[in-house]
């Protein structure tokens, strides 16, 4: 890896200057909170050097100008709750965090817009968007704690991807601090668009590689006024992922369609406390949601759902309670509660392969130590493999991690796959993206880093090697 200028006394000084004395921080029980992100695994923190806190875009660009100038680099963070890494300072160098750029600045009910800084809470917005009427469709179940920015920077997905896209739909236009320290405004609020190459969409998804993100233009759409939820449960798994195409050629247009395995099903009822969930033992939960503009559809939607469920060979088919989602949202936050350092990971296939993967993975798990947990947004063929390391020996769990994702990345891409559905690539990715990205590919992203940072400051050690 590239060797960084250190962050030096007179660096320091100058940082100051830019964002004031009390957003510059070098105290190491303060740096402390920003050597990881969602990592549980110790030996993949990492400690910046320095932190800081800027106020709006224009203090953003003179820290970047001053990165160039001297040489260290700079880890942008907002919530840091990314699962890949993404956050954690691997080059050490400066932390710039987002969270004072915190304002909605516009609502636009007839242009069905908003216009918000980068460093807003998920929820925030979306709260904001209802209380108008209107929905912002990004829905990561870390919304009470991403900002988005981070959704915007790691492409985000979440729980309303089926009907509505990820991230990426959700945008109009951004404002954005180059690696070089330029303001530019990329993208317009406009329903079409044929004007030269499209920026914003480039940027998002780029891992803060290609800029830092201050400003947003979202899309907002119309608030559904109803909706219904369903849990079918099964208690053989392929019945239930292969009910996945059944429900989408049903007309249906679900907004959620989200798979929990039987280990998820109990770990989450135990760390939410609830006693008697059907199924305990022996079920996997599929959750469904529809919404609706119209009420008197709801009858027949509901009917339909249930049809295909039980078709597809569900062993019970009820009305989901909050219970159900508040299970489904503490998938992550529950693992916590079995092992102290795990590992989430995100891959994607084509849907039409979900289940076959979902059974790969689950087959080859049993060749490993180590417990192997699935949740999925199997509505858009994205899954999560959790591994725990229990009370693994660091070796033993590194070389078994290790043999474990040569195999399933390799099924993966051979399904049609690829290695990030949503949470990215991070610095925990970074080797098996130069591995599986065809070689074509992999070289435009590196031209493209290198034309736009050509220093290498802006969040080395993440999505590829520049
Ligand atoms: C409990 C839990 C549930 C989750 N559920 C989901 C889910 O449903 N869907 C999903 O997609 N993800 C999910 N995630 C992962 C994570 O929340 C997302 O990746 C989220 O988008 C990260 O946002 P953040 O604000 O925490 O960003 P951070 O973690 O701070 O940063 C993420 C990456 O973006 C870069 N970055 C941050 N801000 C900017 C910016 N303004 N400009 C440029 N680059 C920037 C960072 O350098 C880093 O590379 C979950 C995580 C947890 C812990």
């Amino acid at each position: 890896m590239k060797e960084y200028q250190p962050i030096t006394k007179e660096i320091i000084e100058k940082l100051r200057d830019i964002v004031g004395p009390s957003y510059i921080k070098t105290d190491t029980d303060v740096l402390v909170q920003y050597q990881t992100d969602y990592e549980s695994d110790p030996k993949r923190f990492h400690m910046p050097e320095a932190a800081v806190i800027p106020a709006d875009a224009e203090e953003i660009a003179a820290v970047l100008k001053l990165a160039n100038t001297y040489g260290f680099p700079v880890t942008v963070r907002s919530g840091g709750t990314s699962l890949a890494d993404g956050a954690i300072p691997v080059c050490g160098g400066l932390v710039l965090s987002m969270e004072r750029l915190n304002t909605i600045l516009e609502l636009n009910e007839d242009g069905m817009y908003m216009v918000v800084e980068a460093g807003v809470r998920t929820v925030d917005l979306q709260r904001r968007a209802r209380e108008a009427g209107l929905l912002y469709a990004g829905d990561p179940s870390s919304s009470e704690s991403c900002l988005i920015g981070g959704n915007l920077a790691t492409n985000a997905g979440g729980l309303k991807a089926v009907r509505y896209g990820v991230t990426r739909n959700q945008v109009y236009a951004v404002e954005m601090v180059t690696p070089t320290g330029d303001i530019v405004e990329l993208g317009a609020c406009l329903k079409k668009c044929s004007t030269g190459y499209s920026l914003e969409q480039l940027v998002i998804g780029s891992e803060g590689t290609l800029g830092i993100i201050t400003k947003a233009t979202l899309k907002l759409s119309p608030l559904p006024p109803y909706k219904f939820d369903v849990l079918a449960i099964y208690t053989e798994p392929d019945t239930a992922l292969e009910m996945v195409p059944r429900l989408l050629k049903a007309g249906i247009e679900p907004t959620s369609v989200e798979y929990m395995d039987n280990s998820y099903v109990r770990g989450c009822a135990d760390y939410c406390g609830y006693t008697n969930m059907p199924h305990y033992e022996d079920g996997m939960y599929v959750i469904i949601t529809v919404e609706s503009f119209r009420e008197e559809e709801l009858d027949t939607r509901m009917e339909t759902v249930c049809q295909v469920c039980e078709a597809s060979g569900a062993a019970e088919v009820l009305e989901a309670d909050e219970r159900v989602w508040n299970m489904r949202r503490n998938c992550q936050t529950s693992v916590e509660q079995i092992s102290k350092v795990s590992l989430t990971d995100d891959i994607v296939v084509p849907v039409h392969n979900i289940a076959t993967t979902i059974e790969h993975i689950m087959e080859v798990g049993k060749n490993y130590p180590f417990q192997v947990k699935i949740n999925a947004h199997i509505g858009d063929g994205n899954l999560h493999i959790v591994l725990c390391k229990m009370d693994m020996s660091d070796e033993e769990w590194d070389k078994n991690v290790e043999a474990f994702h040569q195999d399933v990345y390799a099924y993966t891409y051979a399904a049609g796959g690829r290695l990030a559905g949503e949470h990215g690539i991070g610095n925990k990715k970074l080797a098996y993206m130069e591995k599986f990205t065809p070689a074509g590919e992999l070289n435009m992203m590196k031209t493209i880093k290198r034309a736009m940072d050509p220093n290498t400051i802006l969040n080395p050690g993440k999505l590829i090697e520049a």
